[in-house]
This record gives C-alpha cells, structure tokens and sequence, in this order.
C-alpha cells in the first residue's frame, strides 16, 4: 500500500511511523509534514493541508490507497467531502460530521438530544446577557469559544472577575476571531480527566486504551492553556468501570445519534471526559487524534494501524490488540509557548535507544534542525512503570542542550 497523512506535526509523526510498521505498506507520505519525520522513513511532501486540488492530484498521479486526516482545520474545511467527490478513500468525519469539534454549540446540543452526560450550559452572543448569567451561575464556571482555536478557546474562571474579562476577550475584543463570536459558558466540573478516543464508522465504535494529558504550559498545572504539554497511558486512577460507561453513555451514544441525524462519523472520536462523582462527563469532543495523546497511545496498538484503517475503510470488522506497556511522553516546547516564542533554536541529536522523538514545530537550515514553532517535539519512551517510562525521558533530555527551551518535570506524577 502507498499512503498519505495529512498534516505536519508529532500527532502526524507518530501515524505515519506506526503505518509504515506494516509490511505491506511500501510508502507513507506526509503534507506538509516536517523534516524530522524523514529519518524514519516518512517521505514529506510540499503541498499545504488546505490545498485540496493538489493533494487530490498528488493522490491521483501517484496511486495512493488511501489518506488519513491528522488535524481538525482541514476536516472542518471538507477534505473529506473533497477527496470523496473524486472517489478517492479518506479516513475522517466530513465536513457535516467534524462539527462535533468544530462548534461547542453543536457538540452541546447533540449530547442534550442523546443524554449524553455533560455539564449544564448556555451559549451567547450578546456580552451583556453572558455576564448576567455569570453572575447568577456564580464561580468557578468555564468559558469556551465555540469555533476551533487550538485547544487554547478555553478559560476555567476561577472568580466572576476572570469569566467576565474571558467573555468580554471574545464578544468584544475578538480574540479568537469567528471562533469567539459566540461563547459556551459551562458548568465547572470537579475530578481526575482522560481522553477515550476510538475508531468509529458510521455506528461501530471501537475503543483505545485511555489516556492523560498536561494542558497547562508549567508544573504543578499552573500557567495558560496549551495545545498539551504531555501525555502518558494508561490512568490507573481511573477504574475500568468508568471507561466501560463512557463507551456506553458517551461514545456510542455519539456515533449513534450523528447516524440518526444524518451526520454519519467515520474517523477518529475522541470524548475529553471528567470523571465526576457522577461518572463520566465530557468536556469536549474532538474529531480526530489528539496531540499528544496519539503520541502515547499508538505505541500501545499491537495491532497494524494501516490494517484496522483499511479495513474500516472497506468494511471489514478489525482486530484490534493493545498491549500492557506503559507509555508517558514530553513535550519541549519554546520559552514563551503558547504566546510570543523565539523560532529557529537548534535541535539536539538524540542518540539514544530507550526513546522515541515525534518532531513538530520543526525546520531545516543547512544540515540541523531547528524549531519553527510553540511545541517542537516530544519525546516518548515506554517502560514497566511509570517511573521507568520517565527515567528514560528525563535523563535523556537532560543530556542534551535546550537553549530557550522548556517542558513539564512533573509528566504522569498524577498517577503514582
Ligand atoms: P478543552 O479545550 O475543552 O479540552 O478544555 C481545556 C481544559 O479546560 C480541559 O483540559 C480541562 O482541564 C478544562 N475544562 C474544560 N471544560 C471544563 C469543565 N466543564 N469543568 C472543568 N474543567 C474544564
């Protein structure tokens, strides 16, 4: 098989490498992809995620099986329905169905429809009428634009002062641009988080190994939101139980319900969920494989990741196998990240067997590496233990040189 993976970073990294693990693929192609991913074998390609006509020539021209979508931003922008037009076999929600991520209202109102558990809500557009509900909801409450903002649309407001300055931030001052034009306020949920992602076509949901990640940029889960600082699997502090009734009251309730509303999900779904004293409730759908948590999860997949998505593409019933270990991943990011940040700081060689490097905000100058964005590469490791997983992980980072550089020292300490 030859095929493609759209997007370019170490979510991407880490697909296109357990694709390539099945002998039966000759050839993954990454757009744009990024230059660390070459040395395991990933071949980038020049051509922009929102550029659909020449990666459906590409795709075309060079007879790819099939292509799997990493990010939300061309899911929401219909590549799906793009690549579908001209026959050609994609894994990903279209653009009706990646909706579930793309507006909180949507997402909202299809877990009110399907009892899905969530946290009581509203949603505005008017600043004065959702600081009036702040008052009367009082704090801690949690503000979130509707549209996509890279996972940093969202402010847990500790005190009335701080959802209002939020509210105002999107009605009023733009910050998010469209996606803040209209604002979910949300009731704040107290408990321990986990990502339940699955593989999903139409009804059939085929659950993964859960997993936990770090949103906040410094230890201690203090400082802004990022995109996610960390990950490891599985969450011991999270009993089976609570997995077992997400499957059950969220995730197959989800793919069910956008079958019956005409919104059939096929891809990746993963429910961000607290587990309350309640049970399991969700705080966000997304459309397709977290970062990092993908980085953390697929080394768990014994299975052949290019086999289940062949299969779900064709129809077929997959065998999915996940195995014991116990994975944690780290991501260094530049000093600033997620606001202003320098670019362009050489990246270490790491010549070391016990970790894996998923690259991400990453470019070429000359014969180096060097960083080109917020997060720039994680660095993964499975182990026995959790302590063993971060032994690799720390003593190799501190082996190396990471001028105006920084990440979490306290990845996976939740779980021991
Ligand atoms: P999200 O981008 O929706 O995952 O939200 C970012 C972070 O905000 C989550 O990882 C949670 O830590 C927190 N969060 C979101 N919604 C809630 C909520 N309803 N209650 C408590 N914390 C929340």
């Amino acid at each position: 098989m030859k095929l493609l993976v759209i997007g370019s970073g170490g979510r991407e990294h880490a697909i296109a490498k357990k694709l390539l693990e099945d002998d039966k693929v000759q050839e993954v192609y990454c757009a744009k992809g990024n230059p660390g991913m070459v040395e395991d074998g990933i071949k980038i390609l020049d051509i922009a995620e929102d550029d659909h006509s020449s990666l459906i020539e590409f795709v075309q021209r060079n007879e790819i099986d099939w292509t799997f979508v990493g990010p939300e931003i061309p899911l929401a922008n219909g590549i799906v329905d793009d690549f579908e037009k001209e026959g050609l076999k994609i894994f990903g929600p279209r653009k009706a169905a990646a909706q579930i991520e793309g507006s909180k209202d949507f997402a909202k109102q299809l877990m009110d429809k399907y009892d899905i558990p969530t946290g009581s809500y509203k949603t505005f557009t008017d600043l004065n009428e959702a600081k009036d509900y702040i008052k009367s909801q009082g704090a801690p409450i949690v503000i979130k634009a509707d549209g996509l903002a890279a996972g940093k649309g969202v402010v847990v407001a500790e005190t009335e002062d701080q959802a209002i300055e939020a509210v105002e931030d999107m009605l009023e001052s733009n910050k998010f641009g469209q996606s803040g034009a209209k604002v979910v306020i949300e009731e704040f949920l107290a408990g321990e988080e986990f990502s339940l992602l699955a593989f999903v076509k139409g009804a059939d949901v085929y659950p993964m190994v859960i997993s936990q990640d770090h949103k906040r940029a410094f230890d201690g889960d203090k400082g802004p939101n990022t995109g996610g600082m960390g990950a490891y699997s599985p969450v011991p502090q999270i009993p089976q139980s609570m997995v077992d009734t997400a499957v059950e009251t969220v995730l197959k309730p989800a793919a069910n319900g956008m079958l019956l509303d005409g919104k059939e999900f096929t891809g990746i779904l993963y429910a961000g969920l607290i587990a309350t004293t309640d049970g399991p409730k969700v705080i966000e759908f997304n459309a397709r494989f977290g970062d990092p948590e993908t980085q953390v999860v697929l080394p768990r997949l014994d299975s052949s990741l290019a086999q289940i998505i062949d299969d779900l593409l064709n129809d077929r019933v997959p065998q999915i196998e996940w195995n014991d270990d116990i994975t944690l991943g780290v991501v260094v990011a530049a000093d600033g990240y997620p606001n202003d940040y320098k670019k362009r700081m050489e990246i270490p060689k790491f010549d070391n067997p016990d970790i894996q490097v998923y690259y991400a905000g990453v470019a070429r100058e000359d014969d180096k590496l060097v960083s080109s964005g917020g997060r720039i590469f994680l660095v993964e490791a499975s182990g026995n233990s959790l302590e063993d997983a971060q032994n690799k992980i720390y003593s190799a980072l501190k082996e190396v040189s990471l001028p105006d550089m920084f990440y979490r020292n306290d990845i996976g300490d939740k779980a021991k």
